[in-house]
């Protein structure tokens, strides 16, 4: 079974876990929400030695989405998600940043993400969840074989995504977690969009919104 490691680099001011992901067999990988700070993003992949084969978005956000024209002009690999129903953020990403002193380009991804489909890295097979609610489009990427996710801003450790931003919505938010996430396992370990990583079942057992 291949292996996959990961590296978390927080990017922009907003501190958001910008994820160096791949698969130790290939040595080929993935960058999953590139926001900003795109050399410490290019020295991670370099010490790393990964080849990088797609850039990944959780969902739309400046601090999620604000480096990903650039990285993907520098590597010359195609982008894969969100959901669609984040377009409106990934067409506004220079309006967006310039509030916080990122700047931005508009992107478009190569592939748009659904429920249900497949994204690989590497060797590394990856579920697509659509989880709306932090924002309309946002997915969350769920490797079965080797247990962990990716979840971007749905689900924090002790938190769960904001929803006072254009297209949220907290019951949604609440609904796409206890019918999406929560029931891929207690023993699943995730990556969140800022923060410490945590696990289902910490979440399950602890999480104060999800009672
Ligand atoms: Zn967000
Ligand atoms: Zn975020």
């Amino acid at each position: 079974m291949p292996k996959a490691r990961a590296s978390i680099i927080p990017v922009t001011p907003f501190q958001q876990n910008c994820t160096l992901l791949w698969d130790e067999e290939t040595m080929r990988g993935a960058v999953i929400d590139p926001g900003g700070d795109l050399p410490l993003i290019r020295r991670a992949i370099e010490e790393a030695g990964v080849t990088v084969e797609k850039i990944l978005l959780t969902h739309g956000h400046i601090d999620h989405a604000g480096g990903a024209a650039e990285l993907k002009d520098a590597l010359g690999v195609p982008l894969e998600g969100p959901h669609r129903d984040d377009q409106f953020l990934l067409d506004h990403l220079p309006e967006s940043g310039r509030g916080f002193g990122i700047a931005a380009r508009r992107v478009t991804p190569d592939r748009w993400l659904e429920d249900g489909d497949r994204v690989e890295v590497g060797d590394l097979a990856f579920e697509v969840l659509h989880c709306p609610g932090h924002s309309p489009g946002s997915v969350v990427f769920f490797n079965p074989a080797q247990r962990f996710a990716l979840v971007g801003d749905v689900l924090f450790r002790g938190s769960v995504g904001r929803t006072d931003l254009p297209g949220g919505d907290h019951a949604a938010l609440i609904a796409s977690i206890t019918q999406k996430l929560l029931p891929l396992g207690d023993d699943v370990a995730f990556v969140c969009g800022h923060g410490p990583t945590s696990t289902i079942g910490q979440e399950r057992a602890a999480n104060p919104f999800l009672r």
